[in-house]
């Protein structure tokens, strides 16, 4: 008798193990896994250039655990995805879900136009602990505040499912391979600036196990102290590998809940916290699909913003004059990540000490960050900026000294991305502006030559900002 055949069509979820919808198709019947460079989704959401880059890798990776029988496919799987199940003859469909609005509307349509030619169909969710239709307050609301939602709403609703072990053999379908190639899907960057990101990065599931254990073996236990320390490797580094689905957040909670002895440990409960953080992320973005786009607080939409097209050019090269603010930019620009942290004080240096608009920043990380992600990038910009849900107060201006003072002491991480500020003392290192002319000479140090002078006066430009607000909220 010959068995049923069906398509898995991998999307955010390129991993084998805990893969619920490769699990259910495998025990469907034989097994065609494919994949689609969705040309449909409109320009902005196309993946930037160093998710391209990720992308590319990771299918790699993927075809190689998949023994070389993925399918490749460009064009717009609404049409496509009915097309392959007629040339392959399949009885069934299965995918997991995504949750950024276009790709569940792309989704809801395939479904529906397959049920009606009489293929079955399921999708599953791999990619969070809890999905966001699952999760309202008492009064049936949305919650709009992350801690109690993630302690009340999530925490008291249920533990997060267990992850399902991989097949221990796919049954592939002997159908002919009629997809192009990897290659001819044209995702590396024509640019070579991509070219250091595979000393850092190891894209595929592998890679992501690589980076679970070595965080568990050599950072875990100290995550709450060292996460805000952008010089030493204190954080998982697990984002690109989670927003490609080479490893669930399931997969990641449960080894860590493993790895600690004791349950009620502060560092496992930040650490779990932090994922939570990408649970809140999907779950406004799939409440409030204009998050990218709009401000949450429709009081911003008043706020003028300056844009100065020299000042963001000179943030996007890390080349403010401001450290910390540069060498997080361009930690971004070799290595295609920026610590939390920075990401957080480069981000209000853009957003208040220079007042461009906050969808101005997140595009560029959009187009550089290997992890970049339609729901974590959004919600984390409106964050910053103060005009988003639980947001940081506008009026809560970093001032990137005493963040570069806190957090790098030594000017350990400047001096490793600002090789030009390599020999300045460690009391200047944050402010090379303030050192008498001895210090900056004995450094080699020549501002506006070698290292440029602060585009911005931080005091003055938080007055502004402040200003700035203040006339928004009369508004
Ligand atoms: P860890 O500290 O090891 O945390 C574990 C995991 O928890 C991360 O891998 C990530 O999936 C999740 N996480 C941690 N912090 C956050 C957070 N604040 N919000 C949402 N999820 C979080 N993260 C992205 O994955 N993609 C983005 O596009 C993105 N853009 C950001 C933009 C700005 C302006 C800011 C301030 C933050 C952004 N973040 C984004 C969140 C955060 O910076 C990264 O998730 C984190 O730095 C990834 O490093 P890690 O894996 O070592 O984190």
């Amino acid at each position: 008798m010959t068995q049923p055949v069906s398509l898995v069509w991998f999307r955010q979820d390129l991993r084998v193990k805990d893969n619920p919808a490769l699990q259910a198709a495998n025990d469907f019947g034989t097994v065609v896994p494919i994949f689609i460079k969705d040309t449909s989704i409109n320009a902005e959401e196309q993946p930037g250039d160093a998710s391209n880059w990720w992308l590319h890798h990771s299918l790699t990776a993927l075809n190689d655990r998949l023994n070389g029988h993925l399918q490749f496919f460009e064009g717009d799987p609404k049409q496509l995805i009915p097309e392959l199940v007629e040339k392959f003859g399949a009885n069934a469909v299965f995918w997991n879900r995504c949750y950024e609005p276009a790709a569940i509307e792309r989704d809801t349509q395939i479904k529906q136009s397959l049920k009606e030619t009489g293929c079955a169909v399921s999708s599953f969710n791999a990619s969070l602990l809890w999905e966001p239709m699952s999760i309202r307050k008492q009064d049936g609301g949305v919650y709009k505040v992350f801690t109690p939602y993630y302690r009340k709403g999530c925490l008291q609703a249920s533990s997060p499912r267990y992850p399902v072990p991989s097949p221990e053999r796919i049954s592939y379908s002997s159908v002919d391979n009629i997809g192009c190639s990897l290659s001819s899907l044209n995702l590396l960057p024509t640019l070579d600036w991509a070219a250091d990101f595979t000393n850092h990065w190891q894209p595929g599931e592998k890679g992501a196990a690589k980076h679970l254990s070595d965080f568990i073996h050599n950072a875990a236990s100290g995550y709450e102290d060292q996460r805000n320390i952008p010089s030493v490797k204190g954080t998982s580094r697990l984002s690109p590998h989670l927003h490609f689905g080479e490893i669930s957040p399931n997969q990641v909670w449960y080894a860590l809940i493993d790895a600690f002895e004791q349950p009620d440990n502060k560092h496992l409960d930040c650490y779990l916290s932090e994922l939570g953080w990408r649970e809140f992320s999907y779950y406004l973005l799939f409440h409030f699909p204009s998050l990218p786009t709009q401000n949450f607080n429709g009081q911003f939409d008043h706020f003028t913003w300056r844009n100065k097209e020299d000042e963001f050019t000179a943030w996007t090269k890390g080349q403010t004059g401001i450290p910390i603010v540069d060498a997080g930019m361009r930690e971004l620009w070799q290595t295609g990540y920026m610590h939390n942290r920075v990401r957080m004080i480069v981000g209000s240096f853009l957003v208040k000490n220079l007042l461009v608009d906050w969808r101005k920043g997140e595009r560029w990380f959009w187009d550089c960050l290997l992890d970049a992600d339609r729901a974590s990038n959004s919600a984390s910009w409106q964050w910053v900026a103060g005009s988003g849900a639980d947001a940081a107060p506008y009026f809560r201006i970093f001032n990137p000294v005493l963040q570069g003072e806190k957090f790098d002491k030594q000017g350990e991480y400047v001096k490793k991305y600002c090789p030009e500020l390599a020999r300045m003392p460690d009391k200047y290192i944050h402010k090379p502006w303030d050192a008498p002319a001895n210090i900056l000479a004995h450094a080699g140090v020549v501002l506006g030559k070698n290292y440029p002078k602060p585009i911005a006066d931080l005091k003055a430009s938080r007055q502004r900002a402040l200003d700035a607000y203040a006339e928004t909220k009369g508004k």
